[in-house]
């Protein structure tokens, strides 16, 4: 197991899923993006993709990490095929950046939800 790096927050579980020291269900991983499934999955997908660097939320996002929320938004409809959304216009999927209590949002670890499947789905 890796140590978080040196950015890492304090006690943020994701930035301990992203340096694999808690256990989750990987779906992809380069040296600055993880992905993974979401423990309380709504929809038949539902994976959440995170910067390893710690940022909080959408908030604190600034012209210096556009290249880095590209990347995340480009690697998104590969991996949501790959995971079994059905292909666009009669599939596709919903993507999600809760930000802030206000927003909903409750790990404040930057995360990107991408949910989709066949419906019903639990709640949306
Ligand atoms: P938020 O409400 O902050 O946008 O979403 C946080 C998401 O993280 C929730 O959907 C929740 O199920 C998921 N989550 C919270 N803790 C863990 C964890 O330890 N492992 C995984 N895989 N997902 C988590
Ligand atoms: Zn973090």
């Amino acid at each position: 197991m890796s140590q978080p790096p040196a950015h890492a927050s304090d006690n943020c579980i994701f930035c301990k899923i992203a340096a694999g020291q808690t256990p989750s269900r990987k779906v992809y991983e380069d040296d600055e993006i993880f992905v993974f499934h979401d423990i309380q999955p709504w929809a038949p997908v539902h994976f959440l993709m995170i910067p390893k660097m710690h940022v909080a939320s959408m908030a604190q996002v600034g012209p210096e990490h556009a290249g880095l929320l590209g990347r995340m938004m480009a690697l998104a409809p590969g991996l949501a095929a790959e995971q079994g959304c059905n292909p666009y216009p009669e599939g596709g999927f919903r993507m999600v950046i809760n930000t802030g209590a206000e927003g909903g949002q409750e790990v404040h670890h930057l995360h990107i939800h991408v949910i989709g499947g066949p419906r019903p789905w639990l709640k949306g």
